[in-house]
């Protein structure tokens, strides 16, 4: 059993990460490998020996596929309960279901209940960072703070810019939002891993004012990050046009007003114009790909090679509830088959790197998370290697590192989730009891 206090000690298992060093492919994988982890929650060590300063720890051994921890990328916390709401496209579909649910959030103890789920379902899913949308209100992004106290993720949310373009009780006037912004941009200082991130919905609801205003916060403050959708679905694009009609393309509306840096993560970027790719590629601004929310509401096929060739950071998000799944495996099977549905093939430890390094490099936090190397956080989780069909047959035949990462993502178990066991910061925070061998 490892100890759910943070005391070091060493895990011995299959052990895989991807490695920080500019590259996308330079990876680790020992079938017998070591992590040491310190007091600290931060790792001290890999590699296939324990040094001898820390032969003394407690060493847990697992059969489970030790990796770190995914990184969630692009989520709404608020949208758990629309999850798989039938028929619609991306208007119709916030006009009908999203909405409707994100007015509830204004009551704090309807937002507990829901925050506290939501954090404990990512958690069982190996999730340990996340870029978290909320609502307008305030109350939660508080409950989402105190929801996390006990769950230990590393987050990223804000407060959600609206004053145009929804119901009324999901706007909120300009002097209100700033004043909520301050109190929150505060409050998430005094929280440790719990990051600010300037949130402007998307163009459509956002009045030139507000978005002006956004641009200001970041400007002054070059800690924020900057979340927000951009070119998801055509009839968006059209209307966004209508509505900014100075605008030469989507991502000017952004740029104009100041939102467009190496700090800004926009979500889909499906149907950009090659000047839209240039304009990303020099500002340095991340993509968060979201496959599965993207052939759920039909909004179309993410071009991996638009970006890759110009080199921006590509991560990878659930978008849930327009997604359908929070499970990462499911969200790289879906990009693999939205990949190949354009004639690409992803590479699975490109598709491991858009979900953990990718997605830490978005939220400007490679320095401590998305991978299992000396002086990061130990977020790190457990990954049940076996199918319902052949055991661990499918693993132990996959004869290179890619085959058997790729075996995870499509091979999965029919009745249960693949991962056993989620670690932040070196403690346990949950497991499955009879799974994890813990
Ligand atoms: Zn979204």
């Amino acid at each position: 059993m490892v100890s759910e206090q943070n005391e070091p000690f060493v895990i011995r298992g299959k052990l895989f990460t991807l490695l920080d060093d500019g590259e996308k492919n330079e990876y680790l994988y020992d079938d017998d490998g070591v992590m040491v982890v310190g007091s600290e929650g931060r790792i001290l060590s890999i590699g296939s020996q324990v040094p001898d300063e820390y032969s003394h720890y407690q060493v847990v051994n697992t059969q489970h596929l030790i990796i770190p921890g995914f990184v969630d990328a692009h989520v709404h916390y608020p949208q758990l309960p629309v999850i798989a709401s039938y028929g619609a496209s991306l208007l119709d579909w916030l006009d009908k279901y999203t909405f409707p649910e994100e007015i509830r959030y204004g009551d704090r103890s309807y937002a507990d209940g829901r925050a506290a789920r939501f954090l404990a379902l990512i958690l069982e899913k190996g999730v340990t960072s996340a870029a978290v949308f909320s609502t307008i209100h305030d109350v939660a992004l508080e409950a989402l703070q105190v929801s996390n106290r006990d769950i230990g993720l590393n987050l990223v949310s804000g407060i959600t810019g609206m004053d145009q373009g929804a119901p009324d009780q999901l706007l909120v006037d300009l002097a209100t939002f700033k004043a909520i912004n301050q109190r929150a941009i505060e409050s998430c200082r005094e929280i440790e891993r719990f990051g600010y991130a300037v949130t402007p919905r998307f163009a459509l609801s956002c009045s030139e004012k507000m978005l002006d205003y956004c641009g200001q916060l970041l400007e002054a403050d070059q800690s924020l990050l900057m979340q927000t959708h951009i070119n998801e679905t055509e009839d968006e694009i059209l209307a966004t046009s209508a509505l900014f009609p100075n605008a030469t393309d989507y991502l000017d509306v952004y740029a104009s007003f100041g939102l467009l840096s190496d700090r800004s993560l926009f979500a889909h970027g499906i149907h950009n114009t090659e000047i839209e790719y240039e304009k990303w590629a020099a500002a340095g601004a991340s993509v968060i790909h979201c496959p599965t929310s993207n052939t759920f509401l039909g909004s179309g096929l993410f071009d991996a090679n638009g970006y890759t060739s110009k080199e921006i950071n590509v991560a990878l998000g659930s978008d849930v509830g327009g997604g359908f799944s929070l499970n990462p495996f499911v969200t790289m099977a879906e990009a693999y088959k939205v990949a190949k549905l354009r004639g690409q093939v992803l590479d699975p430890l490109l598709l491991m790197y858009w979900h953990t390094l990718g997605g830490a490099r978005a939220i400007h936090q490679e320095e401590t998370v998305g991978s299992l190397e000396p002086g990061k956080y130990a977020d790190f989780c457990l990954v049940d290697i076996t199918s319902d069909y052949v055991g661990s047959e499918i693993w132990e035949r996959a004869a290179t590192v890619r085959d058997k990462l790729f075996s995870l993502m499509f091979a999965m178990p029919d009745s249960k989730n693949r991962v056993v066991a989620t670690f932040t910061a070196g403690i346990l925070r949950w497991h499955d009891e009879i799974q994890s061998g813990l």
